[in-house]
């Protein structure tokens, strides 16, 4: 079964004069338990795809189904509910609040969306990406790939369905960005974490399990990577 499933979405921004056709009629589907990398070139509409497909914006038309549901038979209240619990997002800056401890940065958005975690869920997420120490440490505290390791917990702690990624290494040097692309390999290898991940990084990309390419809106290439469980 496919995690996310896309049918001829079309998404023009604007209108009028002043209007972009972001996505041109992509149809693609993302399996259960799979690594999925985005790319393609700047505007090509790798963003607007994901916004799509994790329900935080809606198609101008076609069909978007994200985990068993039609989000365009869902109420703007249950596409919320489908948000808060069954997908997981990590964007390119880290967008932790400088106040708040990792456990706290890791608890209160999904409880300020109406979703109590429990303190071990909370230790098993920053388990998960190997923080447990670094639990009561803020944001300034940490290195930058810690940081995007804190958002990590904090996007898994509910334990969604579907990983969203955008550019999650764009802020990170070499080394730390590779940290963090094992740790979603491991996710997605150990818990069957379905993961898509927008990337402009081809080293980024060859974690995946697949590659999309988006061209002008549409997909231009799909490839499936060979994965050699010695390497990374
Ligand atoms: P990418 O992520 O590949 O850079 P985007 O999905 O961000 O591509 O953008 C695709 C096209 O849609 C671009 O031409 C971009 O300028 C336009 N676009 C994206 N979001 C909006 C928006 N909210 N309003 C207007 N145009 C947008
Ligand atoms: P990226 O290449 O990482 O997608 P962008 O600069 O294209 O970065 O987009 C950053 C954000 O701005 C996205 O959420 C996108 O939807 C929005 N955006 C992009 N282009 C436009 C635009 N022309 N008008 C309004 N919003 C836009």
């Amino acid at each position: 079964p496919d995690a996310v499933r896309l049918r001829s979405v079309r998404k023009i921004h604007g209108t009028g004069t002043g209007s972009v056709t972001a996505l041109d009629g992509v149809s693609i589907d993302f399996p259960r338990g799979t690594f999925t990398a985005v790319m393609g070139p700047s505007g090509s509409g790798k963003s607007t795809l994901l916004q799509c497909a994790a329900g935080l914006d809606r198609p101008t038309e076609g069909q978007v189904t994200l985990a068993g549901f039609d989000l365009g038979r869902q109420s703007e209240r249950q596409r919320t509910v489908l948000r808060r619990d069954h997908i997981g997002f990590v964007f390119q800056s880290f967008n932790l609040v400088e106040s708040l401890t990792a456990a706290q940065n890791v608890e209160l958005p999904s409880r300020f969306a109406g979703r109590r975690v429990r303190p071990e869920e909370i230790a098993a997420a920053l388990a998960a990406v190997g923080l447990t120490r670094r639990a009561k440490h803020r944001p300034s505290e940490l290195s930058g790939g810690q940081q995007q390791r804190v958002a990590l917990a904090r996007a898994l702690v509910t334990r969604p369905d579907v990983l969203f990624a955008d550019e999650p290494t764009g802020a990170l040097d070499t080394t730390t960005s590779r940290e963090v692309l094992q740790l979603l390999r491991r996710l997605v290898d150990q818990e069957g974490r379905t993961t898509l991940m927008v990337t402009h990084d081809p080293v980024a990309a060859a974690f995946a399990d697949a590659v999309v390419l988006l061209k002008d809106g549409r997909v231009a290439d799909r490839i499936t990577l060979d994965r050699d469980p010695r390497s990374h």
